[in-house]
């Protein structure tokens, strides 16, 4: 049930020394190597299946600044910026077009959150507009549904997932990085202290500098060298629609569905809330780190006991580097989509605009969204392992800010200076105590 994803190939051989070894080939691993290659430093991207294999093919493709936690505004506006010049930039369309994206509610409090959040686009000069009902109903003409208010950002925009992380991946095998897929990196070794070596099944790399971009699994990689990083995954649910008429041109949020003007004529289309949340150890590992985003969003999770619990539960938590690791065991995260989630968020669909009445499914999918605590990303060094680095955590919003992502990584990999302030990604909040809570005006 993958969805499609413009393919890449590999590299032949596997370098014996890199100045930077990037872990992970979703799109803030592939922007990393990016960034990394064209400032002529020598990097060689390492995945375990394919690239853009996991969550980085299967999202919506929002490019959103619109509802962001106050700590990534910053950096979704220089991502913004970076969508903007790619395509002239790598010389191939990954797919962005800034069409706006707005939200519509029938909810007071929803529309409450709405409001003070309006307090950080006005700060940060975004441009996101409070509309009200008749600027909500005016935004959707033909729409049947009833809307009390809004929140409209005309400077977002949608990309395409199957073509955005391979286009960038090329982009940076062009600028001198190497690409190397069925090839998981099964941990690091170190000398004084200090990362010396990634282990990949296919060989080693000697290297001083390795970014972890392994989405869900970073924190299986982490724990075999002792780093705790506090992360659960929820899974979520998408379908592509048939060609269909256009009732927008970018991207729309209700109550009822949340969809996406596709480049084939299509909608990705889902339901806002609509993800799964499996149990497993490490839920009850890091309750304590999660309990204030669960109480926050526990009414649109719905929680499962089975499988998976013992799946994780037999996982490994340490292996020998000439043994095969977990990574190679689920070369793609390929979780089944919810059925049931997906033909209700039809249904509405349908019924909302006469328009699309016979809108039909073309395809499914689901993805495993990696979160942290306070839903805002690790992009940081790791103190307690010199040259080691990580970027993960992007809690179901690392597609539209990837681009910034990745540069921001690159620059603390390479010692530039770092795109925006790099402090409200740092590592260290995650074990020195910091209260993690959420920041998006609700
Ligand atoms: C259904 C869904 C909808 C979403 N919608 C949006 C949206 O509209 N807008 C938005 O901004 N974000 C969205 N997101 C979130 C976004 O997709 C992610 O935040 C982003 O893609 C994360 O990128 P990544 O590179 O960190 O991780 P991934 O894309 O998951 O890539 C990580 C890669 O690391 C590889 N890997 C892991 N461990 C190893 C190892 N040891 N060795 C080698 N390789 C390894 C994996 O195979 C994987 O390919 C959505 C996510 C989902 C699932």
């Amino acid at each position: 049930m993958s969805p499609p994803v413009n393919p890449v190939f590999s590299d032949d051989k596997l370098p014996a020394r890199a100045d930077a070894v990037v872990i992970g080939g979703g799109i803030i691993g592939c922007a990393a190597a990016y960034f990394l290659a064209r400032r002529g430093i020598s990097v060689a991207l390492i995945e375990k299946g394919r690239i853009a294999g996991e969550q980085s093919s299967r999202n919506w493709g929002w490019c959103r600044q619109q509802g962001r936690d106050k700590a990534e505004i910053p950096l979704i506006k220089e991502s913004l910026a970076i969508w903007g010049r790619l395509q002239s930039e790598i010389g191939a369309d990954p797919g962005f077009r800034r069409e706006g994206i707005v939200y519509l509610t029938r909810d007071p409090a929803e529309l409450a959150g709405w409001e003070r959040w309006m307090g950080h686009a006005r700060e940060h000069q975004i441009g996101s507009r409070l509309l009200s009902a008749a600027e909500a109903q005016a935004m959707t003409p033909d729409c049947r549904e009833r809307w009390i208010g809004g929140l409209h950002t005309p400077s977002d925009g949608r990309a395409e997932p199957a073509m955005a992380a391979p286009a960038i991946a090329e982009a940076a095998r062009n600028a001198g990085a190497s690409l190397h897929q069925g090839c998981a990196a099964r941990g690091l070794e170190t000398e004084a202290g200090k990362v010396a070596m990634v282990v990949t099944e296919q060989g080693a790399i000697r290297t001083k500098a390795v970014l972890l971009a392994g989405g869900a699994w970073s924190s299986i990689f982490c724990r075999r060298h002792r780093i705790d990083l506090p992360q659960l995954t929820v899974r979520a649910s998408v379908m592509r629609t048939a060609a269909a008429p256009a009732v927008t041109e970018g991207a729309m949020g209700t109550p009822g569905f949340s969809i996406r003007r596709r480049l084939d004529g299509g909608y990705s289309l889902a339901m806002g809330g609509g993800v799964g949340f499996e149990i497993t150890p490490d839920s009850f590992r890091y309750l304590r780190a999660f309990w204030p985003i669960f109480r926050m969003e526990h009414r649109n999770l719905k929680l499962r006991f089975g499988r998976a619990f013992f799946e994780a539960l037999a996982q490994p938590k340490h292996w020998a580097l000439d043994r095969v690791s977990p990574f190679e065991t689920m070369r793609v995260l390929d979780p089944a989509p919810d059925m049931a989630v997906l033909a209700k968020a039809l249904a509405n669909l349908r019924a909302a605009f006469p328009a699309l009445a016979g809108v039909t499914m073309a395809e499914s999918w689901a993805g495993m969204i990696d979160a942290t605590p306070d839903a805002v990303p690790v992009i940081s060094a790791v103190e307690s392992l010199p040259g080691f680095h990580i970027a993960t955590g992007f809690s179901g919003h690392g597609f539209g800010i990837g681009p910034g992502a990745g540069r921001l990584a690159a620059d603390l990999v390479s010692g530039a200076t770092p795109i925006v302030d790099p402090h409200p990604f740092r590592y260290a909040r995650m074990i020195d105590g910091t209260k993690l809570m959420p920041d998006v005006g609700l």
